[in-house]
């Protein structure tokens, strides 16, 4: 059994009264994809910034996450950063002005850091399309490309889990396909651990080896994709295309 990278546990998350995120709990292994779904406001983008210390505003934050068996609970964004918990935000994570090579060369793991670097070599093998393009101006790019681009940054600062938060928001369905089929690639040659945030569970399942599906910030639905693809729970919010 691969090792545990991630472990969360009971991780809940307030604004006054309010629970943005209610007793979550996940656990991600070695070369493992693990997706969290759910509709607006669900939570997802609160529950995985509270994994790698990030926050809005002021929220109260509860619970534990383990990195490689390690308490990183009291730890602040940068800290956990360093110690490789790595987060590419909702549409950001690459400059528009300068060129796929500049923002892949530009970007570089902590002195320290618990893995190596990814080189541009193993990047250009996952996402053939930018070895293609290093010279082009990334802000020219599609937008699949540039968001490849921006988990390829992520990838040069040697990250342990590697956490993507709708990386294909506002990308034309066959562009969400292929970029998810190369975050799955990553996964299957690198054995890197992978939390990915998609707001579509269909294409979530297509990749993913576990899935979360989260409402008002609790797990309603978690299992193995594989078995997922057939729950009449999963069924019922494919009907809408996305969940309500
Ligand atoms: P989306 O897919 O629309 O990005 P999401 O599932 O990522 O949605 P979150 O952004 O995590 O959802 O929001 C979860 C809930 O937390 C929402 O009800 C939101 O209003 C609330 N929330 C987020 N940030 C704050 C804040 N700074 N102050 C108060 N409430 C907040």
């Amino acid at each position: 059994m691969s090792r545990d990278v991630l472990v969360a546990s009971e991780v809940t998350v307030r604004y006054g009264g309010n629970r943005a995120v209610d007793g979550m709990s996940m656990r991600i292994r070695e070369g493992e994809l693990v997706a969290v779904a759910g509709g607006n406001g669900a939570g997802k983008s609160t529950f995985v910034g509270a994994v790698a210390g990030w926050s809005r505003g002021t929220p109260t934050v509860t619970g534990r996450v383990e990195l490689a068996g390690r308490d990183i609970s009291g730890l602040s964004a940068h800290a956990r950063a360093r110690l490789g918990v790595t987060l590419v935000p909702e549409g950001l994570g690459a400059f528009a002005q300068m060129t796929v090579k500049e923002n892949l060369t530009l970007a570089r793991p902590p002195k320290d850091a618990a893995r190596r670097a990814y080189e541009l070599d193993e990047i250009f093998e996952i996402f053939p399309n930018l070895g293609e393009r290093q010279g082009q101006i990334t802000g020219s790019l599609s937008g699949g490309e540039r968001q490849m681009v921006a988990v390829a940054r992520a990838l040069r600062g040697a990250p342990q889990v590697l956490i993507l938060d709708e990386p294909s928001v506002g990308l034309a369905p066959k562009i969400v396909e292929e970029l998810l089929r190369s975050v799955r690639r990553l996964v299957d040659t690198t054995g890197l651990a992978v939390l990915l945030v998609e707001q579509n569970v269909r294409a979530a399942l297509a990749v993913a080896d576990e899935l979360h599906l989260i409402e008002r910030g609790r797990t309603v639905v978690q299992g193995p994709a594989a078995e997922l693809a057939d729950d009449p729970r999963i069924s019922a919010v494919y009907l809408g295309g996305t969940h309500a």
